[in-house]
Order: structure tokens, then C-alpha cells, then sequence
């Protein structure tokens, strides 16, 4: 098969990754943009992992779902994979993913909910990050990394970033031609300005941009800093400079000049106000996220007389929302600065009923000393999931009641595994925070078998 170059072959359905899967005996080709029972002629781009990736050079019999991508370079981008589907289709895609990935993992089926999905997919990203280039002819071009690669796709209108944040990158730009600043080349190590970083807040109307610079001073720079500040139009609260002279695919370096503004931007999730500075995590599309937490907290029943366990709790989003319904709200964080932000999302909210602490989550459940009894659960861990100890401690502890946050069902499957031997999976509720990708957040409600 090492000769294998082109192929006319029929989509067989999606892999997780949300690419087109053409079977060949004894291997599979994941192809890009093909979707299912389309056929294709493709052409073979390369072989990693025993398997075949490829693209496709013609169409035939063209799927009902397929649409046209209100994206220019959808296809070359490898920012969103599912421009090119139907709406109601990705969400039918996103439940069929949470299905199999438990399916398989329990060997029998489970009733998933329908996707919740957004009456509007487009322009929701409230956080972008956008490597600055050269195109061919030597304009200067932001956008993403094709699929796998560092070579910069232009996209000057990305349909799912916050429209702001489009206008911020593109006025960056015009300076940046104005005053000749160079991108940062990472081949011959000279230039200036690596990466644009955008947040802004869908409610506070607030944007922070930080500008990534391989070194903290270069020719112009008070003027450009100068000029991009007074565009009021662009509605700047917070102008950072960030140096990053490391060679590596981190974007953000350890040092940070305030040139305008506040370091920090403001934003509001369920009538709470939360403080959120660059380096924190923060969900990325604020409409979705509204809804998550609320069947979050609908799911967890928690009573006034409950004491709540946020683990994994970042800024204290899900503490600070669920405090008014408990007793006390435990809230449990690795990463220092989330940590501090959500010690003071409390104070701003007035809120006094949470504590905060700053440790391994497994290391703070699995602690001897914590005699305080949990009535409810709620754990957002990352995308690698939880740890069987951690799971292990819960079970042991007999907490009654575990909302489970999830952006990855097959880690979530994995522990969904561990824990049910002694707790009974009472909903799955899968909801879209990422229109046009092939990702998928899932809230799970499990209870402790009597
Ligand atoms: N619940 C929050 C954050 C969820 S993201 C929200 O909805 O905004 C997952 C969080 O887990 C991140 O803030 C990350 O820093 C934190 N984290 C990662 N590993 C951890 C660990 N071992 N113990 C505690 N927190 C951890």
C-alpha cells in the first residue's frame, strides 16, 4: 500500500475529528470536507499513524447536508471543520460522538440527549489567538495554521470570532503596514510581532488585545501603541504587550507590559461579573456557556442546607453561580491565577458563602483530614479528564450527587466507567459550544446507587 496515491472511494461516515472515513482493505483514509455516502476522488497528502490522510480532488453524488461555507478558506483553514455541513447535521454528528464513545466504552447503548445547539452558530468566539505572517507576495497576513502545520491560512473574517475582534486584528494590521513593523519569522528568527490575542466580552462589550512581540522594544513602537489606543471605535480596555522570545508553540511568554488600560477585562455570565485576565481560563462562547450552567446547576438540585464541591473550578464561574442555592461552596483549582481571579470574582460579587483552594484536586478529595461531608459534586476537569483516584475518593466518600462537565466524551467515557459500579447515569445533555468544529461539551448527571 506504500504506493498508494489516488483513489476513487465512498464516505463511510465521520471520524471524531469530524473527517470523511473511506475504507480500503486493511486501512482506512480520513479525508477532509468529505462527508457521509459522498464519493470522491482522492488524492493521498500523506501517512501518519498507520493511517491515510487524503483530499479530495472530485466529487461525486453530493450529500444533501453539504452546504456552502460562509468562509472563504473553510477548507484550507484548520480552524473549523464542518462549514460545509448543515447545521442540524453537526449537532446529529455531536450526539452520535457522545453515543459511541460511551457505547464503546460500556459495550452497550446509552439514551443521549439532543445537541443544544445556538440559533446563531457564527461569530461566537470570545477568545482568538491569530499568528501574524507573510503571504507569498510579502503582505502581511493573520489567520490560522492550516490543519497540522505552522503555515498561516489568511482569514481576514473568520465567521466564528467575535466581529470586534475581527476589526481589532485588521486595524493592528494597517499599523502594522503603516509604520513598517515585521512579523515574527520563526525560521530566520527576525521580525517583531508574533501573535494577536483577542478577549472580549459579549456582555461587557470589554476587549482586551495583547500584542505577542519577540522583543519588547522595535522601531515606531510608541507611535503604533500610540495610534491604535486613540481608535475609540475598537472599544480597547486593555492594551498588553507580551514578550515571548521562546522558540516553542506557547503563545503567551512570562512577561507582560501594560501599555493601556486595565490588565484585565470584565464580562458577565447569569447576572454575575467576573474578572478575567489573560492567562485565565474562560469559556470561550459566553451564550452556550450560560445555558451549560444552567442545566449544570438544574441537574445538580442542590439545597440550602448542601455543601458543593467545584472541582477543577478555574475563575469560580460555576462556584460563585451555584452559591446561592447551598449552604457552602468548596471551589478547588490548580493554576495559581485562576485561582486568585476567582477569590476575587467572590469579593466582587459579594459573595461569602465560597471557599477557594489552591491545590491538585485528586491530592485535596483523596485528603484523610477533609471531614467535611459533600452532598454535591460538580467536576469541569480538563480535556484529559479526571483520575481514577480522584473517582475513587468520590466513591468512597459516597457523595450523593455528581454533575459531571465534559469537552472530551472519550475521557469522560472512561471515567463515566469507573464510576459506575456504584452510581446510576441519570442524563447525558450534550450542548454545542463550538459551532463548526468537530468538538463537543457534555454535562452528565450520575447519582449514588442506593
Ligand atoms: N469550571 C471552570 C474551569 C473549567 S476548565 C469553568 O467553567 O470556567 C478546567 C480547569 O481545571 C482549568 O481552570 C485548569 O486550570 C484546572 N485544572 C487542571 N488540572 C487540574 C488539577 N489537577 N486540579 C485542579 N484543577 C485543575
Amino acid at each position: 500500500m506504500a504506493d498508494l496515491h489516488f483513489l476513487k472511494g465512498k464516505c463511510q461516515g465521520l471520524s471524531f475529528e469530524g473527517r470523511g472515513i473511506v475504507k480500503i482493505p486493511g486501512n482506512v483514509i480520513f479525508v477532509d470536507g468529505l462527508l457521509p455516502d459522498e464519493e470522491a476522488d482522492i488524492e493521498i497528502i500523506y501517512k501518519r499513524a498507520g493511517n491515510y490522510y487524503g483530499r479530495v480532488k472530485r466529487l461525486y453524488n453530493l450529500s444533501p447536508a453539504r452546504i456552502k461555507p460562509l468562509c472563504g478558506v473553510a477548507t484550507a483553514c484548520g480552524g473549523c471543520q464542518f462549514q460545509n455541513y448543515q447545521y442540524r447535521a453537526q449537532l446529529d454528528f455531536k450526539r452520535g460522538i457522545v453515543q459511541y464513545a460511551l457505547s464503546r466504552e460500556f459495550n452497550k447503548t446509552f439514551v443521549v440527549n439532543d445537541v443544544v445547539g445556538m440559533d446563531s452558530p457564527f461569530f461566537y468566539r470570545n477568545k482568538i489567538i491569530k499568528p501574524i505572517g507573510l503571504d507569498s507576495h510579502g503582505h502581511l497576513i493573520s489567520g490560522f495554521y492550516r490543519n497540522k502545520t505552522h503555515e498561516i491560512v489568511a482569514n481576514k473574517e473568520c465567521v466564528i470570532e467575535a466581529k470586534n475582534a475581527t476589526k481589532v486584528i485588521d486595524f493592528v494590521i494597517l499599523l502594522m503596514n503603516k509604520y513598517q513593523i515585521k512579523p515574527y519569522d520563526e525560521k530566520l528568527k527576525s521580525g517583531i510581532i508574533r501573535y494577536l490575542f483577542v478577549r472580549y466580552g459579549f456582555n461587557s462589550e470589554e476587549t482586551m488585545l495583547v500584542i505577542v512581540t519577540h522583543k519588547k522594544d522595535f522601531k515606531n513602537k510608541e507611535k503604533f501603541f500610540g495610534e491604535l489606543v486613540e481608535n475609540h471605535d475598537l472599544k480597547l480596555t486593555s492594551v498588553i504587550q507580551n514578550i515571548n522570545d521562546k522558540d516553542t508553540n506557547v503563545v503567551l511568554g512570562e512577561k507582560d507590559c501594560l501599555i493601556f488600560g486595565r490588565k484585565f477585562i470584565y464580562d458577565q455570565l447569569l447576572g454575575l461579573t467576573f474578572k478575567i485576565d489573560a492567562k485565565s481560563f474562560y469559556q470561550v462562547n459566553p451564550v452556550m456557556t450560560e445555558k451549560l450552567y444552567s442545566k449544570a446547576i438544574e441537574l445538580a438540585k442542590i439545597k440550602n442546607s448542601d455543601t458543593v464541591l467545584d472541582a477543577y473550578s478555574g475563575i469560580g464561574t460555576i462556584s460563585l453561580i451555584a452559591s446561592k442555592h447551598a449552604k457552602k461552596i468548596i471551589g478547588v483549582e490548580l493554576v495559581k491565577e485562576a485561582h486568585l481571579n476567582s477569590i476575587e470574582n467572590a469579593e466582587l460579587n459579594k459573595i461569602n458563602n465560597v471557599q477557594f483552594v489552591n491545590m491538585d484536586a485528586t491530592e485535596y478529595i483523596r485528603n484523610e483530614n477533609l471531614k467535611e461531608k459533600i452532598n454535591v459534586l460538580i467536576m469541569d476537569p480538563p480535556r484529559k479528564g479526571s483520575t481514577s483516584e480522584f473517582i475513587e475518593a468520590v466513591i468512597k466518600r459516597k457523595i450523593p450527587t455528581v454533575i459531571y462537565i465534559s469537552c472530551n466524551p472519550f475521557s469522560l467515557a472512561r471515567d463515566l466507567k469507573i464510576f459506575s459500579e456504584f452510581y446510576e447515569i441519570k442524563e447525558i445533555a450534550p450542548f454545542d459550544m463550538f459551532p463548526m468544529t468537530y468538538h463537543v461539551e457534555t454535562v452528565c448527571a450520575l447519582s449514588l446507587k442506593k
